[in-house]
């Protein structure tokens, strides 16, 4: 590609979809673009991901507006790939517990009133309007439905995503071991990695995923980190007619695209155990509450034959909002460290890469940069 910006040398480190996603359109806008990532692509986070594409309930109108815009990328893609099994807009549909934590009421409220396409239904009305759900699982304080809101396959959507790359001369290295930024001159120099490679690079970008705030905390960057360690089990395929994503009080459901659900729940994170050795261990009657849980939210209540499970973290920045961009104490590093990362994953490849490649910085990353915690 012959653009003013293709001798920029960059590194994207991870290989999850915010490295997939921001490698590809730094190669779109002409520098000559190197991912570089310990595992194989998908390996984390992003292999073990719901991947709800929403902005359902509360948080501030800047994550909201950002969020959105994320959304709209995805409708994008999806209008290219018409057929494609790994990208869905079927709606989420959400309730609350019958206690004093419901909130349905006021949520349907604050999303009507920001325009967030919202329908509050009463739980006899939620079968004519979504298939797949047990109608008697809603409480009564009734169910939203958002037709906007969809779900996406990430290790589907980052193969897609870097065929593309490559076409455009990327180079991806997996296997790579852990990665080092190189820092010489105070800046951002390449990359070294415990499989014994160097890279030498303009730009760094740094997409570790859970990693980003212990990477940073070498170049003495703080971001308060609030991950946890979470738990996704994938069915069989089963006949359940699902194709909302389900957000219930004791579980978060799915389908696939072929035809199994994934599902997990914040309950689920406190029976993970960590062993001392950073290992982590799920226990069977974890998995199998979850399947039940999962089960009874579903219509005809199917038995649920377990297929697998990933466990491990999931990166959540300790405010909650996400940190991207350049980390002023050291020109040419780069960060992508978001909670959301598959509703944000194609936003943010793409207001990064224009800031790495050209120096324009969004308008729309003001409230998310690096420097707030400092
Ligand atoms: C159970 C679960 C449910 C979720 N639900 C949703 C949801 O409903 N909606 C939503 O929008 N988001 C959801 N998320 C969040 C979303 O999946 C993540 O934010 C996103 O996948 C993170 O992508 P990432 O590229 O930042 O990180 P990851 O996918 O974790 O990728 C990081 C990559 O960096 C590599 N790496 C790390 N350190 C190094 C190093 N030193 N050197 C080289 N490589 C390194 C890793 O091997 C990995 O390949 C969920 C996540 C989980 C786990």
């Amino acid at each position: 590609m012959n653009s003013p910006s293709s001798s920029l040398r960059v590194i994207v480190i991870g290989g999850g979809i915010l490295g997939a996603s921001s490698a590809l359109q730094l190669a779109r806008l002409g520098a000559r673009v190197t991912l570089v990532t310990e595992g194989g692509l998908s390996s984390e986070a992003s292999g073990r991901s719901l991947a709800w594409l929403n902005s359902a309930r509360f948080r501030s109108a800047e994550y909201h507006k950002l969020r959105m815009i994320g959304i709209d990328r995805y409708r994008t893609l999806a209008a290219r790939y018409p057929a494609a099994p790994w990208l869905r807009f079927d709606g989420g549909l959400t309730w609350d517990a019958d206690d004093n934590s419901n909130r349905i009421a006021e949520a349907f409220a604050h999303e009507q009133s920001i325009g967030y396409d919202a329908r509050l239904l009463a739980p006899e009305q939620v079968a004519a309007v979504t298939p797949g759900v047990d109608v008697r699982a809603i409480t009564r304080q009734g169910a939203i439905f958002n037709p906007g809101e969809g779900w996406v396959d990430l290790p589907s959507l980052i193969r897609v995503l870097l065929d593309e790359f490559a076409t455009l001369g990327g180079e991806i290295v997996t296997q790579a071991g852990r990665a080092t930024v190189e820092i010489k001159g105070g800046r951002a120099a390449g990359v070294s990695t415990t499989s014994g490679k160097r890279f030498e690079a303009d730009a760094v970008l740094v997409a570790a995923g859970a990693a980003v705030p212990r990477m940073v905390s070498d170049v003495g960057v703080r971001i308060p980190d609030a991950t946890p360690i979470s738990l996704l089990v994938r069915s069989k395929p089963l006949k359940a007619g699902l194709r909302a994503v389900l957000n219930t009080p004791r579980v978060a459901v799915r389908p696939t695209p072929d035809g199994a659900i994934v599902f997990d729940a914040a309950w689920s994170e406190d029976e993970v155990i960590r062993h001392a050795d950073g290992t982590y261990e799920v226990q069977e009657s974890t998995v199998q509450k979850l399947a039940e849980e999962a089960s009874a939210v579903l219509a005809g209540n199917p038995k649920i034959e377990v297929d697998s499970y990933g466990v491990g973290p999931k990166p959540v920045p300790q405010d909650g909002e996400p940190v991207l961009g350049a980390l002023d104490a050291v020109p040419g590093y780069f960060v992508a460290f978001t909670h959301s990362g598959a509703t944000m994953g194609l936003i943010t490849g793409e207001l990064l890469a224009r800031e790495i490649v050209a120096g324009e910085v969004s308008p729309l990353l003001a409230k998310f940069r690096p420097a707030r915690f400092a």
